[in-house]
């Protein structure tokens, strides 16, 4: 707080309050304000609570109206020789030019902390946007590079996935050729066993098997054909090819014959 053109401050530490009515004056220069003059003088010795200096002598410490009445400022000097007048005028002058000389020192001292902190605080945040800027970078690369893992991934996927694909068409084309080969197989093994019997069907519609073939009919499947086509054939050693599928059916086949 800049000190006003005409109003001194009281000088106890920390107070800083503006002086009005009364203040306490001291030899040494310093004011105070009614509160701590009082509190602080009325002890003695009286030590100033600014500079501790020892204010023993008679007039060290006054207490002084800061705005005489008129009738005051007509008496106080009236009838002192024109050089004491001059002197007084000057002792006070001085003791205000003090004042003001201490106030002054002490708003360029406040200035000078704060413009320290000022920069100190200014360091720190570019220290931090710098930190932020390198954290911000590495994230970045960080970013990238794993960007860069997943689309090796996306590639390794989509090269195994097409693999895959062609994996499943080889197996598909197998699973066909295998079943048709098997398909041949049953078709011969029933001719030779059968001994050239005739037959109304064609292998695909003979009853029994009169579901279409899947391309991955189960031995389970090919059992029941066979157990079918024994009922028909009615010789008892002909679907031994067959059944090496599947034996418990030709057990349930053995069983059955007798009722028929
Ligand atoms: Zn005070
Ligand atoms: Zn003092």
């Amino acid at each position: 707080m800049a000190m006003c053109e005409d109003t001194l401050i009281c000088n106890f530490p920390k107070c800083r309050a503006k002086l009005s009515g009364f203040a306490w004056v001291t030899a040494c220069s310093h004011a105070f304000c009614d509160q701590h003059g009082s509190g602080e003088f009325s002890r003695s010795p009286a030590i100033c609570p600014a500079c501790s200096s020892a204010l023993s002598g008679k007039l060290d410490i006054v207490r002084t109206e800061l705005s005489p009445s008129d009738e005051y400022k007509a008496m106080v000097l009236a009838g002192l020789r024109p050089e004491t007048v001059l002197d007084i005028c000057a002792r006070a002058l001085s003791f205000w030019i003090y004042q003001v000389h201490q106030e002054r020192l002490f708003q360029e001292y406040t200035l000078s902390r704060a413009e320290g902190q000022l920069k100190q605080m200014d360091k720190l945040l570019s220290q931090q946007a710098q930190s932020r800027e390198l954290e911000l970078n590495s994230m970045r690369g960080e970013i990238s590079s794993l960007k860069r893992v997943m689309d090796e991934y996306k590639r390794k996927y989509s090269e195994v996935s097409e693999r895959l694909m062609e994996r499943n068409r080889q197996y598909q084309k197998l699973q066909g050729l295998y079943d048709s080969l098997r398909l041949r197989n049953m078709v011969v093994g029933e001719r030779e066993v059968g001994g050239g019997t005739t037959r109304p069907y064609p292998p695909e519609a003979q009853p029994g098997m009169d579901r279409p073939i899947t391309p991955r009919p189960s031995p389970r499947l090919l059992g029941m054909g066979g157990e079918g086509d024994r009922f028909f054939s009615l010789e008892p050693d002909g679907p031994r090819t067959f059944f090496q599928f599947s034996s418990p059916a030709k057990d349930r086949a053995r069983s059955s014959i007798p009722k028929k």
